[in-house]
């Protein structure tokens, strides 16, 4: 043995404890009958199996905090167990602040949303199932209707996202052929959608004009040619082009599409259905205004500020729109009964704006008062200062939340959060731990300080939001005390 009377990384290795034991230590023993033996069996596997790799992996000063005898490695592979066995997927508090965070599941539903889904998920339903003929009908009946009624448009097709839209449109109105785009709106959206490999992929050439900053008709009408399929404007989501700049508005577009015969198509990305100026929030084109200019395709998101499903939704000339629905790539984009459920019950709040901002959450959070993110803070803080330890400090203070999602990206809403310090303890490693809470508590942090954001933390979680901190807390506090070892 190398130092002092630590055991080194062959002997800790030797100490790893036997499947049996784990399964046999307190912890699982605790599991109750619902949970069936093979699971439990390959979760222990699957624990010891990490608990190797940390032993292998660990630098030779990083070995000393590992658990030292067979017990404790037993308790520390059955703790690993245990968070398999609980599912992948799972609810986290979402405290950053970021309405539309694409990483912790973009939108949430409405109430509505939720009734619809579990009605149509629990029984039989007329999905394909046309009730007056009685025989096979569509399934896109029943989000199309609504989508028609409240935008206007002649046609309406629903897929399963944005990206999968923007494909099958190209796919269908320009494989083989041209489309004309502005070098200022070849978007990378986060993850891998960029505007030119999607267009790639869907058989269509991309025919870029103007420069990153400047646009023109001229530009436009320059590159038309008997090759041209489409001339596509996508809106900047995620960025702006600022200062010496020049796009070309889209009466203009359209009206060179119609002198010219080539259909026009916008990719707006959020699709706004409500104008946000109204309250007091920065403007993004709405999705009737946009239809209203006499564009030949729309596509948008459902779960962007649209509040719903994860979604792509198509509208547009009736002609058009029947050929995508005609094109053998709808069969593997469509969506699924739960997602037009969930849709269909979110487009039905639109009715009326005034109730759509208060029962859709994600437009219910932008519009959300700054009095009212303050009082939520006001009471996250004072809990916590009853719950937390003296070296952590607790502060209510302004900052500015996002919208996200690729929506509004100049847009900060004033918010109000909780600032959190531990005396000793890096900012990094509070952060940690609340991600380790249950559930999961996603930060922000900001000049070395933790801090949640109450804009995007719902009312009836702040009790629970305040219990998971303080544990973090104390686990922190007393550590850097050293008063024995966070497990
Ligand atoms: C977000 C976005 C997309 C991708 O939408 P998904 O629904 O995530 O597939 C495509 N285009 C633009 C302009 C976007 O903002």
């Amino acid at each position: 043995m190398a130092e002092g009377d630590l055991p080194g990384r062959e002997e800790l290795l030797r100490r790893i404890p036997s499947v049996d034991e784990v399964i046999q230590s307190e912890l699982l023993a605790r599991l109750g009958p619902s949970v069936s033996r093979q699971e439990i069996l390959s979760s222990v596997r699957m624990g010891l199996a990490r608990l190797r790799e940390e032993i292998l992996r660990a630098e030779p000063e990083e070995l000393s905090m590992l658990p030292q005898d067979r017990t404790r490695l037993a308790q520390r592979a059955g703790l690993e167990a245990i968070r398999l066995l609980g599912p992948s997927l799972r609810r986290v508090i979402n405290a950053t602040g970021v309405i539309i965070h694409t990483n912790l599941g973009r939108s949430i539903l409405a109430k509505e949303a939720i009734e619809a889904v579990e009605e149509v998920a629990s029984r039989y339903s007329n999905l394909e199932f046309d009730l007056d003929a009685g025989r096979r009908g569509s399934r896109q009946v029943h989000a199309e209707g609504i989508l028609r009624r409240l935008t206007g448009a002649e046609g309406a097709l629903v897929v399963n996202n944005n990206a999968a839209a923007v494909l099958i449109s190209l796919n269908t109105l320009a494989k083989g052929r041209e489309v004309v785009v502005s070098r200022g709106e070849l978007v990378e959206i986060g993850g891998s959608f960029r505007m030119p490999e999607v267009m790639a992929h869907s058989g269509a050439c991309l025919r870029e004009v103007g420069t990153t900053n400047k646009t023109h008709v001229r530009d436009y009408e320059a590159a038309i040619g008997p090759e041209t399929g489409l001339l596509l404007k996508v809106h900047q989501s995620n960025y702006r082009i600022v200062g010496f700049t020049q796009e070309v508005h889209l009466d203009a577009l359209v009206q060179l599409g119609t002198s010219r015969g080539i259909p026009v198509m916008v990719d707006l990305g959020s699709g706004c259905l409500l104008d946000l100026t109204a309250w007091g929030i920065g403007r993004e084109p709405t999705v009737q205004e946009t239809l209203k200019s006499g564009v030949d395709l729309v596509t948008f998101s459902g779960d962007k500020l649209l509040g719903g499903p994860q979604a792509g939704i198509i509208l547009g000339k009736g002609e058009l729109v029947r050929r995508i629905r005609g094109n053998p790539l709808h069969r593997a984009l469509r969506v699924d009964k739960m997602t037009l459920a969930a849709l269909e019950a979110t487009l039905r709040l639109y009715w009326d704006p005034s109730e759509a901002v208060r029962r859709v959450p994600t437009l219910r959070m932008m519009v959300m008062s700054q009095g009212d993110v303050r009082r939520r803070a006001g009471l996250l803080a004072a809990r916590l200062r009853r719950l937390v330890p003296p070296e952590v400090c607790v502060s209510v203070r302004r900052e500015h939340s996002q919208v996200g999602g690729g929506s509004l990206p100049l847009v900060e809403l004033p918010t109000w959060v909780v600032g959190l310090k531990v005396e000793g303890v890096p900012a990094l490693k509070l952060e940690q731990a609340l991600r380790e809470g249950v559930p999961p508590v996603i930060a922000r942090i900001l000049k070395e300080e933790v801090i949640l954001d109450l804009r995007t933390v719902q009312e009836e979680e702040v009790p629970t939001l305040a219990g998971i901190v303080a544990m973090a807390c104390r686990g922190l506090s007393s550590v850097s005390r050293g008063e024995g070892e966070a497990t």
